[in-house]
């Protein structure tokens, strides 16, 4: 089994995985959206609101908002040393307090030093000396309970293979058809370019193709494997921690027997 890394950066990755078994890369996904812990708000305190909003939409909006945070400093609630009371292991809590007019932004939001809520989400327009204030209590949770504690999308694919053969006479109708731009006529020969990963396989290449000339297959031996965070965890860490649950929860399983 071999990673190749395709894509990464603070937001996205894009793995390809040689050789894995794909139940294993399905496992990998539902883990991570499922399983892997980020912070939400789980309860708002309103203590004045008059916007144009219920109290119950703000709080919504608020619980969807990506906090960033080391989850290896907070405790479930349920499982810390506190017995689910609260504390500081298991509990942020978030005060927020605006005047109009403007709008109220997930960056008017106050956290502690170990929290840092993603920035630029609007939350509620304030007019003219309408007020928002409120305490809400972010706690540890994950995909499974609640999408707000979902930390990112994550998919894969196999991997696009495409042939040409002798048959092609570089017509170019191909070219015209491919919805991704993947295939180009450099020197009077179809060529791909690049970007396989990002083919489709829809087929249309092959089906405009009246020579036969072109084959678009999944490979199977190969996947591609994307993450996509919401902005609380760095992808790769969504992966890495994905792979830990896995594994510790293989163990535990292995211990039983
Ligand atoms: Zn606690």
């Amino acid at each position: 089994m071999k990673i190749k890394t395709i894509k990464k950066d603070d937001k996205s990755l894009n793995l390809e995985l040689v050789d894995m078994d794909v139940s294993l890369a399905n496992a990998i996904r539902r883990t991570i959206l499922s399983e892997v812990p980020t912070l939400a708000v789980e309860e708002v305190r309103f203590i004045e609101n008059t916007s144009s909003l219920y109290d119950e939409i703000i709080a919504h909006r608020i619980g969807l908002i990506p906090i960033k945070a080391d989850i290896e400093l907070f405790n479930f609630r349920d499982e810390c040393s506190c017995k689910g009371e609260g504390c500081g292991n298991c509990i942020v809590t978030l005060t927020l307090d605006k005047k109009g007019p403007g709008t109220v932004y997930s960056n008017d939001i106050r956290a502690d030093s170990k929290t840092k809520l993603v920035e630029g989400i609007p939350i509620v327009k304030l007019g003219n000396g309408q007020k928002l204030s409120l305490e809400a209590d972010a706690i540890l949770g994950t995909g499974k309970i609640h999408a707000k504690w979902q930390p990112a999308v994550a998919s894969y694919k196999y991997y696009p293979k495409i042939e040409i053969t002798e048959k092609c006479d570089s017509c170019g109708e191909c070219v015209e058809v491919c919805p991704k731009n993947i295939l180009e006529i450099s020197s009077e020969k179809l060529k791909v370019k690049k970007t396989i990963p990002e083919c489709i396989v829809c087929s249309q290449c092959m089906e405009v193709c009246e020579l036969d000339a072109i084959k678009v297959e999944d490979d199977n031996r190969r996947l591609i494997f994307k993450v996509e965070s919401i902005g609380a965890l760095p992808p790769h860490e969504i992966f890495k921690k994905s792979c830990d649950i896995l594994e510790s929860k293989a163990k535990a399983l292995s211990k039983m027997l």
